[in-house]
């Protein structure tokens, strides 16, 4: 029983439409296309909203949108089958006017969708009779397989063993699984890393070869190069208050380096960006020639875009998506994502399917990069200011992952600009953690002290020690910080697994008592499915655990770490694509100045290079 179906345009407007009570699906129908459509994320083709499940296809020719919505408790076998038929029918029948683009017309539907819908009904009770077979050999994945593949070699077994681990260890809840591909060029792939472990054998032979390689999980704290390396700047690790209560000198050559909005990153430079934008010259750069797209470029189309032929670029795709870090379901979404939206799009004579397929992956994940709505933390400090509150920000992620850094960097990018920041030490778990704060408020005083602001103190620390309630003592200190007329409060949280229950809960009382203006979740760059189990496990804590109809979830996120992952920066697609939150800050060293804002064509520029 489907409550509704409609044919829309891609451009909103809606060419037909039945429905079956007088209820209200508009938020529905608008939700699919805001989280769905627009957002890059229709690889699978039904969505759940509120207690409707609703299914589309996309007609990528007419740029067209069929969608059916009926109650989530339903399960109902035919509507893909339905979908499709009455797609063609609709095509079918109305081929003249919508090459015509005449949108705007009554298209007399309502005997063809009766029938069909009838036809499908009827099809499915048949299909419910007959017993269920097994599957033959032809139609299972084994049969796909090459021989090559299917050759075990020295050394494969473990290396196809811990791609399968990175696979399936941090899956988010519900989301299907994919097989995994197997061809030729995985097999000649293999066969090289079997190769490569043997001459490494060979080299080191002390090494035991018996003894298994088995990769160590377990968090361990990362040794960082410190700042004096590379650089003259101090670092900021402060983690075991190195300096105790000694006077500290101010960094005085980053004073005013931070005054206005946080600065873009830049990950490449702009030039070659643009190089490759406007590249039709018939010299390639060396750098491009014999790349990933190479192999494809012979294959030039004039006809419509299929699936079977957009095949072999979107596994090459999601493959150099996977070894930039983007956590490998999300890959493997994006590639579907873009498979649904070219599907039987006709190609202009001198397109490749490979630059088609490429530049509307690169076009989704600049729009997934590009946040939906704008975090503008200065003016909003300003408005809570006005309205004689200071503006609250929660830090909160796992351990190790820079909550302290970061959030030291942006009370500096705050005092620059004028505004007054108390440091909520709430982190009452971790030895040291208090010491590391209070380390960096003297620090960052001595750099503004208030002979600079008019007398003004800019940076407080409020602090309780260890083993109390860390949501009283950020509520003191919100308390404590309007009462000093001080304009923001950063919240420092513990560091906490995101399957620890206990403390999951603590943080979401934490955000529920307090109200936050902005919950920021802190997250490496350096990880790649990880980093989509956590956001997942913390936003999924945050709604189980708040009690409230409405909870506070995950508002944006800082990711830090950036400047150690070279151009491996799929971390970024995958937090944004999971949370549909955007990326705030991105921590890139570890001096106070290190704090930048996304650039999101720098990042897709750096990811599909
Ligand atoms: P917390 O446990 O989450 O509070 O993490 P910390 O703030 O103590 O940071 C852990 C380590 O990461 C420290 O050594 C920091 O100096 C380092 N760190 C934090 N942010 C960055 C960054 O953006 N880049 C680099 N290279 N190191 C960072």
């Amino acid at each position: 029983m489907l409550d509704l179906f409609s044919i829309f345009s891609k451009g909103g407007i809606v060419l037909w439409c039945f429905q079956s009570t007088s209820e209200i699906f508009s938020p529905s129908v608008n939700a699919l296309i805001r989280s769905v459509i627009l957002q890059e994320r229709s690889g699978n083709n039904s969505f759940n909203h509120n207690s409707l499940t609703l299914q589309y296809k996309l007609d990528n020719e007419f740029e067209l949108v069929f969608v059916v919505a009926y109650q989530r408790i339903l399960q109902l076998s035919y509507v893909d089958k339905f979908l499709n038929d009455v797609h063609l029918e609709f095509r079918d029948k109305y081929k003249n006017e919508l090459q015509s683009g005449r949108h705007i017309m009554d298209f007399d539907f309502k005997t063809s969708y009766d029938n069909i819908l009838r036809l499908c009904e009827q099809w499915a009770k048949s299909q419910a009779k007959i017993p269920k077979q097994m599957r033959t050999f032809e139609d299972s994945l084994k049969s796909k397989k090459t021989v090559a593949s299917m050759i075990e070699r020295k050394g494969e077994e473990k290396s196809k063993k811990s791609v399968k681990i990175v696979e399936t260890k941090n899956v988010p809840n519900g989301v299907e699984e994919y097989p995994e591909p197997e061809d030729d060029m995985y097999a000649a792939n293999r066969a090289k890393l079997a190769q490569k472990i043997a001459s490494k054998g060979k080299k080191e032979p002390k090494k035991s070869p018996k003894s298994p390689k088995v990769v160590d999980r377990t968090k361990k704290p990362r040794v960082w190069e410190l700042g004096g390396g590379t650089r003259d700047l101090p670092s900021l690790d402060f983690g075991t208050d190195k300096e105790g209560d000694v006077e500290v000198a101010p960094d005085t050559q980053l004073i005013g380096q931070m005054t206005g909005a946080i600065r873009d990153l830049e990950v490449e430079s702009e030039e070659s960006s643009s190089e490759e934008e406007t590249d039709h010259s018939a010299a390639p750069s060396p750098k491009k020639t014999g790349g990933m797209f190479s192999i494809f470029k012979g294959l030039v189309g004039s006809k419509a875009l299929s699936e079977e032929s957009m095949r072999p670029v979107l596994d090459q795709l999601r493959d150099h998506l996977i070894a930039k870090n983007v956590a490998a379901d999300i890959a493997n979404k994006l590639c579907e994502s873009v498979a649904t939206k070219l599907d039987g799009k006709v190609l202009g004579t001198f397109d490749s399917v490979a630059k088609t397929v490429r530049a509307t992956l690169t076009e989704s994940l600049v729009q997934i990069l590009s946040p939906r709505r704008r975090v503008d933390i200065l003016r909003d400090c300003l408005h809570a200011k006005q309205q004689g509150r200071p503006y609250v920000m929660t830090f909160c992620g796992v351990n190790g992952v820079g909550k302290s850094t970061n959030l030291a960097k942006i009370c500096f990018w705050l005092i620059e600009n004028d505004l007054s920041v108390l440091v909520a030490a709430c982190d009452t778990f971790r030895a040291g953690a208090v010491e590391q704060l209070r380390t960096h408020a003297r620090r960052l005083d001595a750099m503004h002290p208030p002979s600079a602001h008019g007398g003004r103190k800019m940076v407080h620390l409020y602090e309780k020690g260890y083993g109390k309630d860390a949501a009283g003592i950020a509520m003191e200190a919100i308390r404590y910080a309007a009462e000093a007329k001080l304009d923001v409060v950063l919240v420092d949280t513990a560091g906490r697994m995101q399957d620890n229950e206990p403390l999951m809960r603590a943080l979401a009382k934490l955000i529920k008592v307090n109200e936050p203006d902005l919950v920021l979740f802190v997250g490496e760059a350096l990880v790649g499915n990880e980093a989509v189990d956590q956001l997942v496990k913390f936003n999924q804590a945050l709604a189980d655990h708040s009690s409230s109809t409405n909870p506070h979830m995950i508002d944006g996120i800082v990711l830090t770490k950036f400047d150690t992952i070279d151009d491996k920066v799929g971390a970024a697609i995958s937090m944004t694509y999971i949370t549909g939150q955007p990326i705030v800050f991105v921590g890139t060293g570890q001096t106070y100045t290190d704090l930048k804002a996304l650039n999101a064509n720098a990042v897709v520029h750096a990811l599909m290079k």
